[in-house]
């Protein structure tokens, strides 16, 4: 076993990781895409009780815009952990793909569907 691999027990525990990720992260896209479509349907139904106060459509909108960013996250990290764990069965899980140097498992203890080393993460301005 070179520096830097992970063992067999490692690899399956970072499986398990992501594995674990992906349900709270499903319920969490669906709460949000619920949350984002709602206040529309509301004032649909209901064009009396739309903010009367001008700043409070503009919060509104601000609101949406978080709802809908968060959302876009949320929906990069669940295909970002169903990439790793396909790299997992393709015995690719925890190499670096620009570089091809191992990624440090501090890194992948805290991002385990990392797919850069931190270096090119940083130097790519990444987020993974
Ligand atoms: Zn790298």
């Amino acid at each position: 076993m070179s520096k830097g691999s992970l063992t067999l027990q490692e690899l399956s525990l970072y499986r398990l990781q992501l594995q674990s990720l992906i349900d709270p992260l499903k319920e969490k896209v669906s709460e949000l895409e619920a949350e984002a479509l709602r206040p529309v349907a509301a004032l649909a139904n209901h064009p009396d009780r739309a903010p009367t106060h001008d700043a409070d459509p503009e919060t509104r909108d601000t609101e949406d815009r978080v709802a809908l960013a968060i959302l876009n996250t949320e929906e990069h990290v669940l295909a970002e952990v169903g990439d790793a764990i396909a790299r997992l069965d393709a015995g690719t899980f925890g190499k670096c793909e620009k570089c091809g140097h191992a990624i440090t498992r501090a890194r992948l203890d805290v991002v385990p569907y990392a797919r850069h080393c931190i270096r090119c993460a940083r130097s790519a301005e990444a987020t993974v």
